[in-house]
C-alpha cells in the first residue's frame, strides 16, 4: 500500500495527516500513533515514499508515484528504505528481510516480535551512506513488537540518528512502549476517518452493507475489510446477538477464536449500553435483545476479558467458545 503511478493515496483519509507531517518536518524520529485498522503501516510507507521522492519543483505533490525513487518503493527494492516488521507481518505483507527464506522455516512459527538482532541489522544499515543521496528511512511497525532488548538497542539511534536518516515507528498503543522510546519521538496521531468517508472507501472495495461492518470494526476501515475477508458479512454479524441469546454456538462456527471473542466482547458492551438506555456502538440496534441481566453481563465481560488476554488457546477451542456462548445466553436472558 504505497502511492502508485496514478499518484493516488492508497487510503484517502491519510492525506491530511501526511500533508501536516510534510509541512512541519520536525524531528528525525516520529511515532505514528493509530489504532489497528486505521492504516498506520500504509501511512508509514507513504511517508517514507514522500521523504525519498525525487520529483522536483512545482510538479505533483509528494510522493509523486512516478519518479525513480517512487518506483523503487513500489517494487520494494529501494536501497534507502528499511522496513522492519515482525516476521508474521513480513510474510503477510511481503516485506521480507535479506535473510528471510521466501517459504519460511516450517519447523518454527514465524515470530511476532521484532528481535534485537533485527534491530541491530537495521542500525548497521542506517549508518551506511545513502545510495540515492536523498537520505534514508527506517520504518519499524508495530513498535510494540520490539522486546525490551530490541527497544533498548534502538534508543541511541532514536535520539541521534546518523545524518540524513529518519525513523518512523508505527504504534497502536504507546503505553506499551518504553517511556524512553516515547520521549525520543515526536508523536503523529492518525485518527479514524469520518464514517461516511470510510463507508465510501469500503464500498469502492466491493463491500456490501459497509456501514454495518464499519460499526462492527469500531470505525476502523481496514478492520472492516479484514472482517469481510474472513467471511463475516453484515448478515452474519447482525444475526449474532440473537444466536448467542438463544445459546446457538454454531453461529460462531468457523470464526477464528480471537474474532469470536472480540465479537462477543462487543455484544456484551452493546447489551450493557442498551440496558442502561444508551446507544449501541458495534451492532445494529434492532439486532440486540431489549433487556439483559446486568450482573450476568458483568460476569460475562470479565470471563471474555480473561480469555482475550491469552494470545494462544492451547485448550479445546470449540469447548471454550461453547462455554462463553452459554454464559452469554444467561446474560442476555432475564431470569423469569
Ligand atoms: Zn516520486
Amino acid at each position: 500500500m504505497v502511492v502508485g503511478p496514478d499518484g493516488a493515496l492508497p487510503l484517502p483519509w491519510l492525506a491530511a495527516p501526511l500533508a501536516a507531517v510534510l509541512a512541519q518536518q520536525r524531528g528525525h524520529s516520529l511515532l505514528l500513533h493509530g489504532a489497528q485498522g486505521v492504516g498506520t503501516l500504509p501511512f508509514g510507507l507513504v511517508l517514507a515514499q514522500a521523504w525519498l521522492c525525487e520529483s522536483e519543483g512545482e510538479g505533483p505533490a509528494r510522493p509523486c508515484g512516478r519518479c525513480g525513487s517512487c518506483h523503487l518503493v513500489q517494487s520494494r527494492l529501494h536501497p534507502d528504505l528499511f522496513v522492519l516488521l515482525p516476521e508474521t507481518l513480513r510474510r503477510a505483507h511481503g516485506w521480507l528481510l535479506a535473510d528471510d527464506k521466501p517459504e519460511g522455516d516450517d519447523k518454527k512459527k514465524p515470530s511476532r516480535q521484532v528481535r534485537i538482532d533485527e534491530v541491530r541489522a537495521a542500525i548497521d544499515w542506517a549508518h551506511k551512506t545513502s545510495a540515492r543521496g536523498r537520505g534514508k528511512v527506517l520504518l519499524i511497525h508495530p513498535a510494540e513488537a520490539m522486546n525490551l532488548q530490541a527497544a533498548s538497542a534502538l534508543l541511541k539511534t532514536l535520539e541521534e540518528p546518523p545524518a540524513g536518516t529518519r525513523l518512523a515507528l508505527g504504534v497502536a498503543d504507546p503505553a506499551l512502549l518504553l517511556p524512553t522510546v516515547r520521549s525520543r519521538c515526536q508523536r503523529v496521531s492518525l485518527p479514524a476517518p469520518p464514517a461516511d468517508e470510510a463507508v465510501r472507501w469500503l464500498e469502492a472495495q466491493g463491500l456490501k452493507d459497509a456501514a454495518v461492518l464499519l460499526a462492527a470494526a469500531g470505525g476502523r476501515p481496514l478492520e472492516a475489510l479484514a472482517l469481510a475477508e474472513s467471511g463475516i458479512d453484515a448478515a452474519r454479524w447482525s444475526a449474532l446477538p440473537r444466536a448467542v441469546a438463544a445459546g446457538q454456538g454454531a453461529a460462531l462456527a468457523g470464526w477464528p477464536v480471537p474474532r469470536a471473542i472480540d465479537a462477543m466482547q462487543k455484544l456484551c458492551h452493546d447489551a450493557l449500553a442498551v440496558a442502561v438506555g444508551g446507544p449501541p456502538r458495534y451492532y445494529p440496534a434492532a439486532s440486540l435483545p431489549r433487556r439483559a441481566d446486568a450482573a450476568a453481563l458483568a460476569d460475562w465481560s470479565r470471563a471474555l476479558a480473561r480469555v482475550a488476554r491469552h494470545d494462544e488457546h492451547p485448550w479445546n477451542e470449540g469447548l471454550l467458545l461453547e462455554a462463553l456462548v452459554t454464559q452469554g445466553r444467561r446474560a442476555l436472558t432475564l431470569p423469569s
